[in-house]
This record gives structure tokens, C-alpha cells and sequence, in this order.
């Protein structure tokens, strides 16, 4: 299952395009690559399964899988509740991620460095 309203607004209506480096609790990988989207222009269909965690604003973050095959899809942070993130992953075409800043870069592990300079933040980046 893939959001069907989010491909055509990826470029022009996500204020920001990230990869988050967020380790372990997440996939047990070096980090997943994420972009984010205003949520009043996010909608999808079919179910989802969700689980939620206190994220590291002490909000509490409900990250949406697939029912089905168990793929993160999306995560809603209420801290920040305008965004949703979106998991490149189960973009239909994954090709069109342009990360362009890391976030949570404090939790990287040391083998897991990109190509690409990147500007980075310990955690998240200030808010505009
Ligand atoms: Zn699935």
C-alpha cells in the first residue's frame, strides 16, 4: 500500500527533505531515509497498523505500517503536528528522494556515512 497523494506534491509542497539517522529503534539499520509533507496535504487509503513511541521531544510519535507485510509507511509526531514523515521506502518511486539534510545525526553509528555532504543536526533543526 503507497499513499496515493504523495508523489506528485514531493517536490514542491514538503518544506524539507531529510534523511533521519535515527538508529536501531527504528529498522536496526544505519538510518532511514525520510522526507517530510505538510499533513493537511497527506491523505492515503486502505488500513494501517500503528504503534506508538515517545519521540525524543518527549511527544509521543504513532508510526503507521502495512497490515499486510509489516513496512513502515508513515509516522505522525505530535511534535510536530503540521508534518507527517514519510518513509521513502514505500514511495512508488523511491528514486525521486533528494535528501538534503541529517537529522538525528548524535545517534549515527560511525559506519554509516554518506556520500553526499550533507548539513547535519544532532536532532532535528530549528524550526522556521
Ligand atoms: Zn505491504
Amino acid at each position: 500500500m503507497v499513499p496515493s497523494a504523495i508523489e506528485p506534491r514531493v517536490s514542491h509542497c514538503s518544506p524539507y527533505i531529510v534523511i533521519a539517522a535515527i538508529a536501531s529503534g527504528l529498522s536496526g539499520t544505519g538510518h532511514v531515509p525520510a522526507l517530510g509533507m505538510r499533513r493537511d496535504l497527506f491523505s492515503y487509503t486502505g488500513n494501517t497498523n500503528s504503534y506508538a513511541t515517545v519521540g525524543t521531544s518527549k511527544g509521543q510519535a504513532v508510526r503507521h505500517f502495512c497490515p499486510v507485510c509489516g513496512s513502515l509507511m508513515f509516522g505522525l509526531p505530535e511534535s510536530w503536528p503540521h508534518m507527517v514523515s514519510l518513509y521513502v521506502g514505500t514511495l512508488d518511486d523511491p528514486s525521486v528522494f533528494a535528501p538534503s539534510i541529517i537529522v538525528f545525526a548524535s545517534q549515527r553509528h560511525e559506519w554509516d556515512r554518506l556520500a553526499a555532504a550533507l548539513p547535519e543536526f544532532a536532532t532535528l533543526p530549528p524550526r522556521r
